[in-house]
């Protein structure tokens, strides 16, 4: 899979893209994420990427230009499913969501800053908007992030352990259990007796009943 990820911010990914499971599945060479910067596409030697909202009002608009030349440059390079823009007006993102996603090819993220982008881009290029919850943040590169992370880390090979990935909450359609580690005791507070008894049947039937409790407790629309 490919993710090309359209900013005027790319620095922003470094440290993301370079740590932990992104990095690995980079190496391993199931995925490739390549920043754009944005700026580099400007038509003026200032590099500028925004205007003035026609109409008048506070803040500046992204620019059509810019945005429109890097799209059309990697169109030409190869085909995309999708050419997504993050923006808080967009559908809500959601695991079934990731993981439809996560089954593509090649996928473009515009991230927008400002007020946003121009209107006619949306209309006449992208293929997808999505937003990551119902706040707005000041760019579009934090939501590009989740997404990102949220796709790679289902695709297959990408985790060690996979079947950890689809017992995640929201993969069915109950949360996930509570987990424990080492000290069985850490300082009174003591592991369910269950989970050290080595009876995988009693383990599996404990895990269940506490994430239906869960679940009925947090999000009993689920
Ligand atoms: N004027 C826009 C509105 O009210 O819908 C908000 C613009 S916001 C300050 C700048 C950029 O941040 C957006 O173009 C979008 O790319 C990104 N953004 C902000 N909040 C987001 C969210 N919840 N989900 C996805 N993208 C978001």
């Amino acid at each position: 899979m490919r993710i090309d990820i359209l900013t005027i911010f790319p620095d922003m990914f470094r440290g993301f893209l370079d740590e932990s499971i992104l990095k690995r599945a980079q190496t391993k060479g199931l995925v490739e994420i390549l920043t754009h910067n944005l700026r580099e596409f400007s038509g003026d030697k200032r590099k500028s990427v925004d205007d003035y909202a026609f109409g008048g009002g506070a803040g500046m608009v992204m620019m059509p230009q810019p945005i429109v030349d890097c799209i059309e440059g990697l169109q030409k390079e190869r085909e995309y499913d999708e050419v997504i823009y993050l923006s808080p007006d967009g559908e809500l993102l959601t695991q079934a969501l990731a993981n439809k996603l996560s089954m593509k090819k090649n996928i473009m993220m515009l991230c927008g800053r400002y007020k946003g982008i121009d209107q006619r881009v949306r209309d006449g290029w992208i293929t997808r908007e999505i937003s990551i919850g119902d706040y707005v943040l000041s760019g579009g590169e934090l939501p590009a992030a989740v997404l990102t992370d949220a796709i790679v880390r289902i695709i297959p090979g990408v985790l060690s352990d996979e079947s950890s990935a689809l017992l995640d909450s929201f993969q069915g359609e109950l949360l996930d259990a509570p987990v424990y580690t080492r000290p069985a005791d850490f300082r009174g507070m003591k592991v369910p007796e269950v989970l050290m008894g080595g009876d995988h049947a009693q383990i599996e039937e404990w895990r269940l009943q506490a994430s239906a409790e869960k679940t009925r407790n947090r999000r009993p629309d689920m």
